[in-house]
């Protein structure tokens, strides 16, 4: 890869001794790493708080007093040489035979100091690269700069969603512009695509993974160029075709000017898909004709596909992409007709150009994201084989993992250190590593838990209190979890107000859930979470439900929604409640991997069998909602009474039954039985190292 320069005068305010605290800054290797996050907070707690835990903007606005003392500090420079250490070993890339994977995605969930994200899709592609480093499996990931399209949310008095954009200061970011020689910023034009895009470049670095970002709030673009990226998933189709034309086809400009030659295209979903054209197109300047290239393209491409319904997948009317498309099609050498045909859904031509067809067309392998959306994806996808069973459709699995370092709670991770033994993060997907958590004492790890639990709570009272000083206004402070107590069961049910993930399903039999939450002996509460999309008005209302029943006086304060889920709320909320809650209708839940970050940390879920949980659901570390066959228009009827039946026989009984000393063995129990089943089997490790087998082929680099 052409070695890009980024400025290193970010800083000059820092002290010879301690100076790569700049670069640790600028590589968001920081954000996994508990003892590098420690050196920050080291130098000043309530500036790393107030910084929103940004190392670059904190490091910007600290005293030089501080940090001349910690460049004198012999317990500060230990900490800071052994950091520094590690992020030499962990963070620089080493050699590697062949070209790297080139990752295609339209969002990156990484940290919540960069909003590039929207939900579940993200954080996938942001654990993939932090366990892609970890592995030292070569990556060199493109996506798109959202610089207002992060959406801030808050609720009104009458519960109704308000959504206020934040611009992303790109200045204080762990993100950077990319020069060239001439100390300009590199800018890359969408090749043969009229009128000209043009994106300037920023890099954020992922450990040892490169991510390029395209931006085209530029001068050099027209001001409704510029617009295109004011929202991630746009309901304006042509914004968001011109968005995914920058993504794809920009994609690839950006890799040549980088100098990266890939060995294989990963596309993140269908979005990314127009970079397979674009792979044919470049082949084909060297003189391959289109259906060598074609053949070519199968041998280095993969398509992961996470939509288990026809309506959530991209399709542009054909006018629409003709549009743009007339200079580059030609480049390709294919007619109208030709072109369109590689974006024909065969049962539904008339609907236009449709992206994952595209994809699946054109990538060598496809994958789904659970063993039950593999099924689901073959019997969708089958038209486009019509010759093949639905169980010979090429489109296989791989379950998604979460990135162990960022979702395990670093007070549970010291206390899995110590009854684990030496470097058991290295060997994190070895199930026999996990029984060791049969070792850890009932009373410690429920110590553990609930200390984060009254965290959880801490941080809703901050964010409420916060929110009262802001309004004048106590309307909705009962609403916002201020009287939510931390020796009561806690369920968290945080995710995107779709309606398929049925919110208010616990809702169902309100007078069942009263007598539930009002119990005076053994209460339950429940905390809530999630945006909906700003043009989901059906979403809005389901969550406007929420924030009534949480206003109810007659559910005591029990029932709370905390505004603006993102990843720092998910954090708490998946490391301090009681039970995760999943009520999705089948099989609407391709996968879901909250279910997992809450599991690792000893939060075992209550789930629908869907997605996922198919997989990870075993007698003992969680319970299903399984209703049995019935009536689809009855399903809600009976998945809800199953809910209550649950909670009511097995759960609050297991949750409330103490010894003595205040420890619930047998919740523990269960609590321990999550941690080891899923973690091995459900760590982006595991993911990892399935799409080496798959597809990636045989990288390895030793890593840590
Ligand atoms: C993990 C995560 C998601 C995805 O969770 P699902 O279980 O797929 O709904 C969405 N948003 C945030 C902030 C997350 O951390």
């Amino acid at each position: 890869m052409r070695a890009h320069e980024i400025r290193n005068n970010t800083f000059p305010n820092i002290p010879e001794r301690i100076c790569r605290l700049g670069e640790l800054a600028e590589n968001l290797w920081w954000c996994w790493n508990p003892h590098a996050r420690m050196l920050f907070k080291m130098l000043d707690r309530q500036a790393w708080k107030d910084s929103g835990h940004n190392p670059d903007r904190m490091l910007k606005a600290l005293p030089d007093e501080s940090l001349i003392w910690a460049s004198r500090d012999q317990n500060y420079l230990r900490h800071y040489d052994l950091v520094m250490s590690h992020f030499d070993s962990e963070a620089y890339s080493g050699d590697y035979v062949g070209g790297p994977i080139a990752y295609f995605s339209a969002e990156y969930g990484l940290h919540h100091s960069l909003p590039f994200y929207a939900g579940g899709l993200g954080f996938l592609a942001g654990d993939h690269l932090k366990e892609c480093s970890d592995m030292g499996v070569p990556v060199v990931a493109v996506g798109f700069m959202y610089p207002s399209g992060f959406m801030q949310q808050t609720v009104d008095n009458n519960g109704w969603q308000q959504t206020q954009t934040q611009t992303v200061d790109r200045e204080s970011a762990s993100i950077n512009q990319v020069y060239d020689e001439n100390d300009n910023q590199i800018v890359i034009e969408v090749p043969h695509i009229h009128p000209r895009l043009k994106a300037a470049l920023w890099k954020v670095s992922v450990g040892r993974v490169s991510l390029f970002l395209m931006d085209t709030e530029i001068e050099d673009n027209p001001p409704w160029i510029r617009d295109i990226a004011k929202q991630l998933y746009t309901s304006d189709l042509e914004q968001r075709l011109l968005q995914e034309i920058i993504l794809g086809i920009g994609g690839h400009a950006v890799l040549r000017e980088m100098e990266v030659a890939p060995s294989l295209l990963h596309l993140n979903e269908g979005h990314p898909a127009f970079a397979l054209l674009e792979a044919l197109r470049c082949q084909m300047e060297q003189g391959v004709s289109f259906e060598q290239a074609k053949e070519r393209l199968r041998g280095s491409s993969l398509l992961t596909t996470h939509t288990p319904v026809p309506a959530g997948h991209d399709v542009f009317p054909a006018d629409m992409v003709e549009k743009y498309f007339g200079p580059y099609r030609e480049a390709l050498g294919l007619d109208r007709e030709t072109f369109m045909e590689l974006g024909r859904h065969p049962e539904h031509p008339e609907e236009g150009f449709n992206m994952t067809v595209l994809g699946l067309k054109l990538s060598g392998r496809c994958n789904a994201v659970s063993k039950r959306h593999g099924e689901v994806t073959r019997e969708m996808w089958q038209p486009l084989w019509p010759e093949r069973k639905q169980e010979e459709v090429p489109v296989g699995h791989i379950t998604n993992g979460v990135h162990l370092p960022t979702w395990l709670e670093p007070k549970m991770r010291m206390l899995f250190n110590r009854y684990f033994g030496d470097g058991w993060i290295r060997e994190q997907d070895n199930p026999a590593i996990w029984e060791f958590v049969e070792e850890i004492p009932d009373q410690k790890l429920w110590r553990t838990h609930y200390w984060l639990k009254v965290k959880l709570l801490n941080f809703i009272r901050q964010h409420a209190r916060q929110e009262w000083i802001l309004r004048r206004s106590t309307e909705l402070l009962p609403a916002m979890g201020t009287m939510l107590d931390p020796s009561v069961l806690t369920i968290g049910f945080a995710r995107r107000f779709a309606t398929y993930k049925r919110a208010d399903l616990v809702f169902h039999d309100l007078d069942r859930l009263k007598r539930l939450v009002n119990d005076s002996w053994r209460p339950i509460q429940i905390v809530f979470a999630g945006k909906a999309h700003p043009a989901d008005d059906e979403g809005k209302r389901l969550l406007q439900r929420v924030v009534h029943m949480a206003k109810d006086p007659e559910l005591s304060g029990r029932i709370a929604f905390v505004e603006n889920y993102d990843e720092q709320l998910a954090q708490y909320l998946v490391h301090g409640v009681d039970l995760w809650l999943n009520t999705p209708k089948p099989p609407m839940e391709a996968s879901g991997t909250s279910g997992m970050k809450a599991a690792i940390n000893g939060v075992p879920s209550l789930s629908i069998p869907d997605g996922w949980w198919l997989e990870g659901s075993t007698p003992t570390n969680g319970w299903t909602i399984d209703s049995g066959p019935g009536e689809e228009q009855d399903r809600d009827e009976q998945d809800a009474a199953e809910l209550y039946r649950l909670l009511e026989e097995d759960i609050i009984p297991a949750y409330y039954t103490t010894s003595e000393t205040g420890v619930p063995h047998d919740w523990v129990r269960i609590m321990k039985q999550s941690i080891k089943t899923v973690a091995p089997h459900f760590s982006a490790r595991r993911m990892i190292k399935d799409y080496l087998g798959f597809a990636y082929g045989t990288y390895s680099q030793g890593g840590n």
